[in-house]
């Protein structure tokens, strides 16, 4: 099995609603994103999937939230922006553009900074 890893971000802020601490109040964070791909095989150039491909693919998904209030973005009027929601929702937003007879979203990570990630995989 190959694995392979981008790593992008975004800048974004956030409120968490109902949340008993001050993190209800509106903040920011420089958020890291993790993207991982698996494959059972290699294309004929030795690769499972182009790094550009799934840079840029994960790049045009996050200039959508880039530097804007998340709670205003579907589905996180309603949902809370938290990392864990976030790399869901990232994660499902790109498995239909990555996915293909090989390579696999895996899973993906959203760092709300250096020592604090939340992941969801499949
Ligand atoms: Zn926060």
């Amino acid at each position: 099995m190959y694995e392979i890893k981008i790593i992008a971000g975004f800048s974004g802020a956030h409120s968490l609603r109902d949340y008993p601490g001050n993190c209800r109040n509106i903040h920011g964070h420089n958020w890291k994103v993790e993207v991982v791909m698996h494959s059972n095989e290699l294309d004929k150039l030795g690769m499972s999937l182009d790094f550009r491909m799934l840079k840029q693919e994960t790049e045009n998904l996050l200039k959508t939230i880039d530097h804007t209030y998340l709670n205003e973005n579907p589905p996180f009027n309603t949902l809370n922006p938290t990392a864990e929601n976030l790399a869901h929702w990232i994660f499902e937003s790109l498995s239909g553009k990555l996915n293909n007879n090989n390579a696999k979203l895996c899973r993906v990570s959203v760092w709300e900074n250096e020592n604090s990630s939340a992941t969801y995989y499949d």
